[in-house]
């Protein structure tokens, strides 16, 4: 019979969650999760809306997503999951051009013609081409200039690492950008040649996370929220809101800078917290709001205006439907940004302000009276910044600290980190917590 292991998992995102599922496989082990936020969920909690409730950031899977898909079936949610069409749209020139089939992008004249072919056929050489591991060294920036050329930078690429990356987008790796476009292209149906299905789920991401919290509980693993950790020592003790508890393990699933600021001080582990700090984050802000009116035709707008304010414009209920939400149409418009930055720190009323003032030149019947509900969500860790360095940067699961462990999305590269690659991560880093436990 295995012996009593306690574990401290820090973190109540999907990543946290996770791990504590698989942890709790063994009931030998005595699991505690704290999250510091009121509520689990992380970057994909949820805050209710119209008696249901929404994500406070943009959320959707893709077909490829096969991580949480199965634990998703493994939950018994399977039937709360639909797959719904995606349309995307570009904002450029003063209007939105249709931006999801290969006729959308022949038709997109904000680019050169050659410009548009070029991109095409990368595109489609991205979408077969299996090995990233040689772009891992080259910025998209560069690879993508090459490619395409100048024209097809300007009015599509540029904007969008621009708007992902904000003032890092000429380091991106292409690697990144590689496995960006081959996911999207793979998450079509009929084996990638037809349209492109994005799920959702009735009631939210938050059924996933209600259902790991009851999972968890009835698994004996104890849940606290509004629960911070402010240190981790050698000795195997962390303190939770100012008191000191004793672990074997103790997962951390927050920002890499984070853990970093709860070693101890001095010498020991001086180099590991500066490899942690070397991985940089972004913040994201995200403007959530309902209308009575019906805002274009797209779920999905990239917003590719030189002087964009912010990266997208996204028809939610385009995507899934409006009887969840009493008939009303839900937005959000979402940028990463700087969280030192000026945009990051304004008012929510002059955010609101300038970015609705913006939304009006892309929709001139857009009414700001009309808005009803209207929440505004800042994260100031949201975006790893994936360099050309960034292979050299990603932090192993385990810490020298002696027990200590961690797991987040700073080590999913070259894929855009999403919930899929946060149960990804969460199961495997369990698997090395149990294997070494034995
Ligand atoms: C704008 C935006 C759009 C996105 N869209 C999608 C999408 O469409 N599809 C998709 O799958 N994913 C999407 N994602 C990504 C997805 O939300 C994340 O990858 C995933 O939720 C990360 O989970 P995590 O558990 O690794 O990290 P997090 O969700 O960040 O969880 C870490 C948790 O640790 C807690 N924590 C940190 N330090 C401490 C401490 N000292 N004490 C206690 N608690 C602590 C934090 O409060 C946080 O809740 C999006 C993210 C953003 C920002």
């Amino acid at each position: 019979m295995s012996h009593t292991r306690t574990i401290l998992i820090v973190g109540g995102g999907f990543t946290g969650l996770t791990a504590a599922l698989r942890l709790a496989a063994d009931p030998a082990n005595k699991i505690t999760l704290v999250e510091s936020a009121p509520q689990l969920g992380g970057l994909a909690a949820g805050f209710p809306l119209a008696g249901t409730s929404l994500e406070k950031t943009y959320h959707h899977l893709f077909l490829t997503d096969t991580s949480i898909l199965d634990l998703v079936r493994e939950l018994g949610l399977a039937d709360r999951l639909m797959w719904c069409d995606s349309s995307v749209g570009v904002f450029r020139d003063g209007r939105i051009y249709a931006f999801k089939t290969p006729q959308d992008l022949l038709r997109f004249d904000p680019c050169s013609f050659p410009g548009r072919w070029r991109t095409g056929l990368t595109a489609l050489y991205l979408k077969h081409q299996k090995n990233w591991r040689g772009l891992a060294a080259v910025t998209a920036h560069d690879w993508m200039t090459r490619a395409c050329g100048a024209s097809a930078m300007a009015s599509i690429w540029t904007p969008l690492l621009k708007g992902k990356f904000d003032r890092h987008y000429q380091n991106v790796s292409m690697a990144w950008l590689w496995a960006r476009i081959h996911t999207r292209a793979n998450s079509r149906s009929g084996g990638g040649g037809g349209s492109e299905k994005l799920g959702y789920f009735r009631g939210g991401f938050n059924v996933v996370t209600t259902a790991l919290e009851a999972e968890l509980r009835r698994r004996g693993v104890t849940l606290r929220t509004g629960a911070t950790v402010s240190a981790i020592s050698a000795e195997r003790t962390a303190v939770i809101n100012g008191e000191t508890v004793a672990f074997d393990d103790c997962l951390f699933t927050g920002p890499s800078p984070a853990l970093a600021r709860l070693l101890p001080a001095g010498e020991a582990y001086r180099a590991y917290a500066g490899q942690l700090c070397r991985v940089e984050y972004l913040g994201a802000v995200c403007l959530v709001f309902t209308s009575d009116q019906d805002l274009g035709n797209y779920y999905w707008v990239n917003v590719n205006a030189p002087d964009a304010p912010f990266l997208v414009f996204l028809n939610h209920t385009r995507l899934v439907g409006r009887e969840t939400y009493g008939g009303r149409h839900v937005y959000y418009i979402g940028a990463y940004l700087d969280p030192e930055g000026e945009v990051f720190g304004l008012p929510d009323a002059a955010l609101k302000a300038r970015w609705f003032a913006y939304l009006q030149r892309m929709f001139p019947e857009f009414e700001a009276g009309r808005v009803g509900e209207q929440h505004v969500f800042r994260f100031r860790a949201a975006q790893h910044i994936v360099d050309t360095q960034y292979a050299a940067k990603i932090p192993d699961y385990r810490t020298p600290v002696p027990g200590v462990w961690l797991a987040n999305f700073s080590q999913i590269f070259p894929e855009d980190r999403g919930t899929n690659f946060a149960v990804r991560e969460g199961e495997k880093v369990a698997r090395l917590i149990l294997a070494a436990a034995r």
